[in-house]
């Protein structure tokens, strides 16, 4: 007999694409789950919206300002949910009593503190929010295992890849007999663009990803394959992978989410429809299943699956975060850092596609590799790549939209 005690749940992130695709998970389940907190940088009206649905006893927000903008929107349709703002309010309903589960799906460095807070409060924390993780590994592996937190992954490809290991737990992949894990890449919008036309690419086509709706961030990660780069050194921290024990194949159906390579030649791999509300779920769940709202995979309808190496080449992300992980320490962070940077000058116009990778490599050689046992060494190098990355950028010739 399972126990059905309600999960009380921290959505940090709640506005974005894996906070949209966790609330509709959470809906259909109202029995198992309520939600304690939600958090939104700037998108106060849309966490209006979810507060009057979800009616929590906490909402944070960015700034004072918007504070007391959602509070007067509240008065009437959450008149319970408390409003605060900023990084101690977001580690606070990460890290409270109140709370079983966090959700961690704020994207990028900002995501940090609040998913650290979660982790040594022990929660059971579904980790998201991938750049967290490939800032500060070392610290954040290890306070995992020093405050029992359970940590369950949400993207798609360690899902897939903890769903195909033995027990479904991260263990030491050789006691496990395990050669390799292989991530899968849809290769993005661009898979098969050529040299000329990468430099003309435009904002809007790269956040149009063929297989997945997801944040603007993630989607031009995903066109110059960077996201698959973090990825691969997020797999190196959740299942103690060495960087050369993480294979990447391009895999443009994204059917396949990931696969593990075992010592007696079996390979096992993860499918589905490419719909987060599935890894989602199965963490939500784990270690029991529950239903996601996701189609069933119909095998008749699927055509060909096909696969093919990638090319750094044109790629040069993927390079530079093996690169990044092998050297270790800071590096991560720093790349992470002047990736973050380098995506929002694109996106702003300020910055040619092919850029973005010329940017992270010159930020990554100027900085020396520090060890990162520290989390001030790691904010500071995340600082100063970022104050570096800036500069670079204002130093190059001409601005596309000059
Ligand atoms: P998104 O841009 O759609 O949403 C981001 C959320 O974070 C929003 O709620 C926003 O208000 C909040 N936020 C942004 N900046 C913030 C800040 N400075 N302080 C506090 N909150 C802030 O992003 P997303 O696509 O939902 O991705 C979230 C995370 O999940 C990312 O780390 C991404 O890599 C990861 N992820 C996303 C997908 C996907 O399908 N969208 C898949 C795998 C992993
Ligand atoms: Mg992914």
């Amino acid at each position: 007999q399972q126990s059905q005690q309600q999960q009380s749940i921290t959505l940090l992130g709640a506005t974005g694409s894996i906070g949209q695709s966790t609330l509709d998970v959470l809906a259909r389940h109202p029995e198992r789950y309520r939600v304690y907190a939600l958090t939104a940088h700037r998108q106060i009206d849309a966490l209006a919206a979810l507060c009057e649905r979800w009616q929590p006893m906490v909402a944070v927000v960015g700034s004072e300002a918007d504070t007391q903008r959602l509070r007067d929107m509240l008065k009437g349709s959450a008149p319970s949910t408390e409003v605060r703002f900023g990084a101690d309010a977001l580690a606070e309903v990460a890290q409270t009593e109140e709370v079983d589960t966090v959700m961690a799906a704020i994207v990028g460095a900002a995501g940090l503190l609040p998913t650290l807070a979660a982790v040594r409060a022990g929660k059971r924390v579904l980790l998201a929010n991938k750049e967290a993780l490939v800032m500060s590994g070392a610290i954040f592996m290890e306070a995992v295992t020093e405050h029992g937190a359970t940590l369950l992954p949400i993207d798609s490809e360690h899902n897939a890849i903890f769903q195909c290991l033995p027990n479904g737990t991260p263990v030491s992949l050789a006691e496990s007999g395990i050669e390799s894990l292989i991530l899968t890449a849809s290769g993005g919008p661009f898979l098969n663009a050529s040299a000329e036309q990468l430099a003309q690419v435009t904002p809007a086509q790269a956040v149009k990803h063929p297989n997945w709706a997801m944040g603007q961030k993630i989607s031009v990660d995903s066109a110059t394959l960077m996201n698959k780069g973090l990825e691969l050194i997020e797999a190196c921290w959740l299942f103690s992978a060495k960087p050369e024990q993480v294979e990447v194949v391009v895999h443009p159906q994204s059917v396949i989410h990931s696969m593990v390579r075992y010592a007696d030649g079996s390979v096992l791999a993860q499918m589905g429809q490419p719909d987060m509300r599935t890894p989602i779920a199965h963490a939500l769940a784990w270690p029991e299943r529950m239903h996601s709202g996701v189609a069933p995979l119909d095998f008749t309808r699927l055509g060909d699956l096909s696969f093919m190496a990638p090319d750094t080449e044109r790629f040069p992300c993927l390079r530079l975060a093996r690169e990044a992980i092998a050297a270790g320490g800071t590096w991560p962070c720093v790349l992470n850092a002047a990736n973050e940077v380098a995506v929002a000058a694109f996106l702003a116009g300020e910055l040619v596609f092919q850029d973005i990778a010329v940017v992270i490599e010159s930020v990554m050689q100027q900085m020396p590799v520090r060890p990162a046992s520290e989390l001030a060494t790691i904010l500071s190098a995340d600082q100063e790549a970022r104050a570096r990355a800036t500069k670079y950028i204002a130093s190059l010739p001409d601005h596309p939209r000059d």
